[in-house]
């Protein structure tokens, strides 16, 4: 037996999990021989392999893709790097990454793509790069996108604001279509977030806490759906957060238009009740939204509306998200839990609404689980900014 460089590995007593799986939970061992699944079931318990591990009551499957991942390198190495992201993500089952551009600098050339690709060679996952749509993401001139297409940038974003112009975002569209590249917009009208720290609605009255109503949302992706429709180019709808939003998105699909989106765990799992003790881990962009909401986003993952799950991770440093929920930066972590997230409130089909009284935080496993536990680089908000 060899324990070369390609060595034949078993993986005893996980629960193998591939795409169409109906997901039962059965164990079974697997037999990795040459990079490739050789076996699973009897025939893997029975053959010989040089390295054996035991994966208890894991799930084994294909390395995860994240969408949405905010890294803070270059400039805010202090929340989160790309090397500590990049374990972040193996802890979650995540072979692959998707960085967003609101680093400092921003990733808006392709001197800073290269310089995020290179520190991405040393991760523990593959990172790939977004980037910006617009200089800074200062939504007022177009980045070089066709330079960083040119390293292999193939989705481009202003995450963590949308463009206001209608104008720009249109030649935006245009030049995406000319380089066969996808726009991704971070759908929210600035004039009725700005200022704002939690979904408008009767919680929000409650707390006495300024918020955003679901149609900051709603008429930006409406308008870049006409936009998409208008110049014929694809739009991958980022963080889908409120009913109507899942619904436009459905008539754009139904009409035939090459639309597609993503929703975050937190938008599947948790409700602006969880605002309800001012705790800034709840803070997020877009907000947090009613139980109807969730259950519109729940309801598009099940019928393909929304196309994928992305995490939209995005680590603070600790004392900035200590501070009052309405000055503390949005953002919340994801990879590490979003595959524990999807089976349990989608595929095991738990309650999507989150129960405020259990002593854990809003329903999700505790101060020490999803999301209220990795402190040490949660301390912070994403979408995030
Ligand atoms: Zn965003
Ligand atoms: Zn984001």
């Amino acid at each position: 037996m060899s324990t070369g460089p390609n060595p034949t590995v078993k993986l005893r007593g996980g629960r193998p999990w591939t795409p169409g799986d109906s997901g039962d939970g059965t164990s079974a061992d697997v037999l990795v021989r040459d990079g490739l699944v050789a076996a699973v079931g009897p025939e893997a318990t029975e053959a010989t392999a040089d390295i054996k591990l035991d994966c208890g009551d894991r799930v084994v499957s294909p390395g995860l893709v994240d969408l949405h991942t905010h890294r803070r390198q270059p400039g805010k190495e202090e929340a989160e790097t790309i090397e500590s992201g990049g374990r972040a993500a193996a802890l979650g089952g995540f072979t692959a990454v998707l960085a967003m551009p609101n680093t400092t600098p921003t990733i808006d050339s392709a001197e800073v793509v290269r310089e995020v690709l290179e520190l991405g060679r040393s991760a523990p996952c593959a990172v790939h790069t977004s980037g910006a749509i617009t200089v800074d993401r200062a939504g007022e001139r177009l980045a070089p996108m066709a330079e960083m297409a040119a390293l292999g940038v193939s989705l481009f974003t202003d995450d963590g604001s949308g463009v206001q112009d209608d104008a720009l975002i249109r030649r935006a569209l245009e030049y995406a279509g000319g380089l066969g590249v996808i726009l991704a917009p971070h759908c929210g009208v600035t004039s009725l977030s700005q200022g704002t720290c939690m979904h408008e609605g009767l919680v929000s009255s409650r707390l006495g806490l300024s918020g955003q109503p679901a149609e900051a949302e709603e008429l930006m992706v409406m308008r870049d759906i006409a936009l998409s429709r208008l110049t014929g180019t694809p739009v991958h709808f980022l963080h889908l957060s409120t009913a109507r939003s899942v619904d436009l998105v459905r008539q754009a699909k139904a009409a035939g238009q090459a639309i597609t989106a993503e929703a975050a765990p937190h938008h599947f799992t948790l409700t602006d009740e969880v605002c309800v003790g001012y705790d800034p881990l709840f803070k997020v962009h877009p907000p947090l939204r009613t139980p109807a909401d969730v259950a519109a986003v729940k309801a598009g993952l099940a019928d393909g509306t929304i196309d994928a799950i992305a995490t939209d991770h995005a680590p603070h440093t600790p004392d900035s998200k200590e501070l009052p929920f309405d000055q503390a930066p949005p953002g919340m972590l994801g990879l590490e839990y979003a595959l524990a997230l999807a089976l349990t409130r989608l595929v095991d089909g738990q309650s999507a609404a989150p129960d405020p009284d259990e002593p854990e935080r809003g329903g999700i496993p505790g101060a020490a689980g999803p999301y209220g536990g990795t402190r040490p680089h949660a301390a912070a908000a994403g979408c995030n900014t």
